[in-house]
């Protein structure tokens, strides 16, 4: 661009450049989602049409940026883990935060008129997502992290899966619904959903219970061998062997260690 009086401007601009060597993960949630299923009346507690869109914009965005390396989301939200020592947008956290919430909004729209063309989108009531990067030291951080938005999940199931069987099904009103949970536990839940309704909450969907998962994962990395030397430094020579790698899905437990374990080079 041609040098100008006016060029100094420039030096006003503010940058943060993500901390080097750290794990970066990236939450989008969609804006007034609330209204939003609403407005285009999702099924409640779960609309699996909506949940596809936001799943297949969610892989769009692993298959547009090779840097992401996993995804979990669960109703209006996705968080996305990048390389520790990826280095997209040379790590300027408003170019990647404002190009995540961006694209996400653009695949949501596109997945939405293949998933649900008989609803074409309102210009009142436009998907849009906004996006916030956060930095995590180590590993231990970066999978308690994710069990943490994994338990927001269950947590929340539970209770819309409740709250809509008292209202659907029990013909409660949404505040009678809302004030015969108040206080309740896990276990209250469930028995309600039993007792009252013949459902046993362990037989609904994993994509409901447990979220969806993606894994841009290596089917041909040699486990047995890294774990006879569980090292960093080993566990990025056998990287440079494996070549396939695949966007998998699974909507299966990522609370227990097992998980991570099966798949060191997450956390590389
Ligand atoms: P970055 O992602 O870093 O912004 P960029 O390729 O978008 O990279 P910009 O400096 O933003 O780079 O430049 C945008 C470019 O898009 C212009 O240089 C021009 O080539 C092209 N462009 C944008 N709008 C138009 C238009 N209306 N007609 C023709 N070309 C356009
Ligand atoms: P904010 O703009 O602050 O995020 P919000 O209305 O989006 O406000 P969230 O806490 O993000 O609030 O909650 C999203 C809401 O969207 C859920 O509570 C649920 O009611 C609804 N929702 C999202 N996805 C689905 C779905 N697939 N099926 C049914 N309801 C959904
Ligand atoms: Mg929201
Ligand atoms: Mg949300
Ligand atoms: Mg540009």
């Amino acid at each position: 661009m041609a040098n100008s009086r006016y060029e100094y401007v420039r030096s006003f601009e503010r940058e943060n450049i993500l901390l080097p060597q750290s794990h970066i993960v990236i939450r989008v949630d969609g804006r007034g989602f609330h209204k939003f299923s609403d407005h285009y009346d999702f099924e409640k507690p779960n609309d699996e049409k909506a949940l596809q869109v936001i799943n297949e914009a969610a892989k769009q965005m692993m298959v547009t940026m090779p840097d992401i390396i996993m995804a979990y989301g669960d109703s209006d939200e996705y968080s996305f883990l990048l390389r520790k020592d990826c280095d997209l947008f040379e790590r300027r956290e408003f170019k990647l935060i404002t190009t995540f919430a961006s694209a996400f909004s653009a695949y949501y729209q596109h997945f939405w008129t293949k998933w649900i063309p008989g609803k074409p989108l309102d210009l009142e009531r436009l998907p849009m997502f906004d996006a916030r990067a956060v930095v995590y030291p180590n590993a231990e951080n970066v999978m308690d992290y994710f069990r943490w938005r994994q338990v927001d999940c269950h947590i929340n199931n539970l209770y819309n899966t409740t709250f809509w069987s008292l209202v659907l099904k029990g013909g409660m009103t949404t505040n009678e619904a809302e004030n015969r949970l108040i206080g309740t536990l896990s276990a209250d839940k469930n028995e309600i959903l039993f007792k009252d309704f013949g459902i046993n909450y362990n037989n609904i969907h994993d994509m409901y219970k447990k979220g969806t998962i993606y894994i841009r994962e290596y089917t041909d990395f040699p486990l047995s061998k890294y774990l006879e030397d569980p090292t960093e430094a080993h566990l990025k020579r056998l990287m440079k062997r494996v070549k396939k790698s695949t966007i998998e899905q699974y909507h299966c437990d990522i609370i227990k260690d097992s998980f991570w374990t099966q798949r060191p080079y997450l956390l590389l």
